[in-house]
């Protein structure tokens, strides 16, 4: 058949510019030794952060969960999925951004890709809109403002100057600008004051996915706008529940109004079956984890684990990005050259996922190693040391 031929060739066109990617199958909970297609690795590729993707709390939240509520919520939020679960945390979620936000509320979503697209799609909804989008922001956002009816202007990384220009230049009646909290591909972080303060002198919503900071920053884990000690009414914030907070789901935090017209507008709220009640139970039990001084332990340690392994790379040749997050890219270049230090680190037993385009731009493949607070010193040590000798084997 001419069709399954096309497919075909399309996908040899990809191997040949090393650009296919492989499922691997994982055996056992997410943790840092993993077993992988009957291997046991040393795992640096996952955003768990906190390691609290197995603990036995949550695990044991999740089991009550469902004897609570059964497993499906059976229909969308709007029709009669919206379950105690939900509304509860909900109430936590919003309790938690209180500080940085106006008459704050929270809504739950099934992920965080889906949030965006809600946030983009009923905020942008006008084709009198402008969204402003960071040249960095993940593929979620960058789908969100396809999908919107408002025009899309992308302005160069961090580059507050560009942003002030387009802000001025722009008629929009309702401007939005986007970024990520911390970059997933580069581990740096926005900066979020100066941006809020542009956003405010434009009128411009400043809408934070903060996927990578939930749970990770600030002192109770709330995240970006704790971190930065930011309050506005122009936030709209984005939080991710199945990175650090270790289950699945996302949530937007933002004014009361801002959280009606999600509900009332947005598609991918309102046309999918709400997520089982038993996670969002769940997630309360994360939430006290997050808040209380386990968190406080977690996140020190993930912040010695980063300290340990900057200190202890030395490469002349890759670069390793200047973070302080727990995600720590090595730019290598080009693609086959990033496939092959992959390949070498899987040998040695270490899974450091290998990103290439179209996730970073054109020549600068690289490894992204993510730290989570399962992992021990002896664990950075040894990635270290592997990196260190593969770079000077490799180059
Ligand atoms: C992971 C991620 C998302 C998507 O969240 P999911 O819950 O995995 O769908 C959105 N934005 C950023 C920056 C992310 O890293």
């Amino acid at each position: 058949m001419k069709l399954l031929a096309a497919l075909d060739q399309q996908l040899r066109d990809l191997d040949a510019q090393s650009l296919t990617r492989r499922l691997r199958v994982v055996e056992t909970p997410c943790a840092p030794r993993m077993t992988v297609d009957g291997r046991e690795l040393l795992a640096f590729a996952s955003n768990d952060y906190l390691g609290l993707a197995a603990h036995p709390a949550i695990a044991a939240a999740l089991r009550e969960g469902t004897e609570l509520y059964g497993t499906g919520s059976g229909a969308s939020h709007l029709i009669s999925g919206h379950s105690r679960a939900h509304a509860q945390l909900e109430e936590r979620l919003a309790k938690m951004q209180n500080a940085h936000l106006e008459s704050a509320k929270a809504l739950y979503f099934c992920t965080g890709y889906m949030a965006n697209l809600a946030v983009l799609t009923a905020l942008g909804a006008s084709a009198d809109a402008e969204i402003f989008s960071e040249a960095l922001n993940h593929a979620s956002l960058i789908d969100g403002a396809r999908l919107a009816k408002a025009q899309v202007t992308v302005y160069p990384h961090a580059d507050l100057d560009a942003l002030a220009a387009r802000l001025q230049a722009s008629r929009a009646t309702v401007k939005l600008v986007v970024t990520d909290s911390v970059f997933s591909m580069d581990g740096n972080l926005a900066p979020l004051p100066q941006l809020l303060a542009l956003c405010e002198q434009h009128d411009a919503w400043l809408v934070v996915d903060d996927a990578h900071g939930f749970g990770m920053l600030g002192a109770r884990g709330h995240g970006a706008l704790e971190h930065f000690g930011l309050r506005s009414p122009n936030l709209v914030y984005v939080g991710t529940l199945g990175k650090a907070a270790g289950v699945s789901g996302a949530f937007v935090a933002a004014h009361a109004s801002v959280i009606e017209t999600l509900v009332q507008r947005a598609r991918p709220y309102i046309f999918t079956t709400a997520a089982p009640p038993a996670l969002a139970h769940a997630l309360l039990t994360s939430m006290d984890l997050i808040e209380g001084s386990e968190g406080v332990q977690r996140r020190a340690h993930v912040q010695s684990l980063v300290a340990r392994l900057r200190e202890a790379l030395r490469l002349r040749h890759w670069r390793a990005l200047p973070s302080d997050t727990a995600i720590q890219p090595i730019v290598i270049g080009a693609n086959e050259d990033a496939l092959r230090a992959g390949a070498a680190l899987y040998e040695q037993g270490l899974w450091v996922p290998v990103i290439r385009p179209p996730t970073v731009p054109a020549g600068t493949a690289r490894l992204r190693a993510t730290l989570s607070a399962a992992h021990t010193h002896a664990d950075i040590d040894r990635l270290a040391a592997a990196l260190n000798g593969l770079e000077k084997e490799l180059t």
